[in-house]
């Protein structure tokens, strides 16, 4: 059987490829891949051999069972939301996550500027884009991504550190490099629009079936569970 320590060093090799198949104009994008691996429905022991196999960041795509498992693994550990947030959730979610990936809306902004505020902390984010418009996707159209940049820098207690999107499961790869090369030319003009407030680091994107993709076309955190863990047991 193939272990969680295996696969992790797999998948690392795979993103060094990914990243020497770059096209030249991307040679000049960071070189360094944050893994972020998707712990939702693993248990913790899976994720302690994660860990010991030199893991930092853990991403869950729901409040409820990343509070089951945040006090039970160690400190400094790197928390991201990944899954739709709810405003009811936010809370909670301002006090255990350094990233939250899924923020999509204005009110939703709004509702986490105004929880920071309260808890003293400025609250990185993400917005999500739903490249593809795909009807079933949370996410804003990038058609409406410059609206919600301009009001969500103007929140103190948030700060903007990029853009998630999740890519449809297209049999044909070549249309995933378009959804995903379009993401990077949206995330290199916010970048270079240098906006005061905002630290545009991150271009969150790929997963167990395209994150080879993803890096080759200049994502900079890929979000992998099966690939790490094994197939979800959903109980
Ligand atoms: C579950 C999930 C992942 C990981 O999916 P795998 O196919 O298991 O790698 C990544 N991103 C998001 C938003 C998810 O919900």
């Amino acid at each position: 059987m193939v272990s969680i320590e295996q696969n992790i060093a797999k998948i690392k090799i795979n993103i060094e490829l990914a990243l020497a198949k770059r096209h030249n104009s991307l040679k000049q994008t960071t070189d360094f891949i944050k893994l972020v691996a998707v712990t939702k429905n693993h248990d913790l022991p899976a994720i302690s051999t994660a860990l010991e196999a030199k893991i930092t960041a853990v991403g869950e795509n729901r409040v409820q069972e990343a509070a089951s498992k945040y006090d039970k693994l160690p400190n400094g550990l790197e928390w991201h939301l990944i899954g739709h947030l709810q405003t009811n959730k936010v809370r909670q979610a301002v006090q255990m996550f350094d990233l939250i990936h899924s923020v999509d809306s204005e009110k939703l902004a709004l509702e986490i500027d105004r929880v920071a505020a309260k808890l003293n902390k400025r609250q990185d984010i993400l917005i999500q884009v739903n490249a593809a418009g795909e009807d079933t996707k949370f996410g804003i159209a990038p058609a409406e991504l410059n609206a919600l940049v301009q009001m969500v820098i103007k929140l103190n207690n948030v700060r903007l550190c990029g853009l998630m999107t999740i890519a449809p499961l297209y049999d044909d790869t070549e249309k995933v490099r378009l959804v995903f090369r379009e993401m990077f030319n949206m995330f290199t003009e916010l970048q270079s629009a240098k906006i005061p407030q905002t630290k545009i680091e991150w271009l969150s994107m790929g997963m167990t079936n395209d994150y080879i993709i993803a890096v080759e076309e200049g994502a900079n955190l890929v979000r992998v569970g099966t690939g790490i863990f094994g197939p979800r047991v959903y109980l």
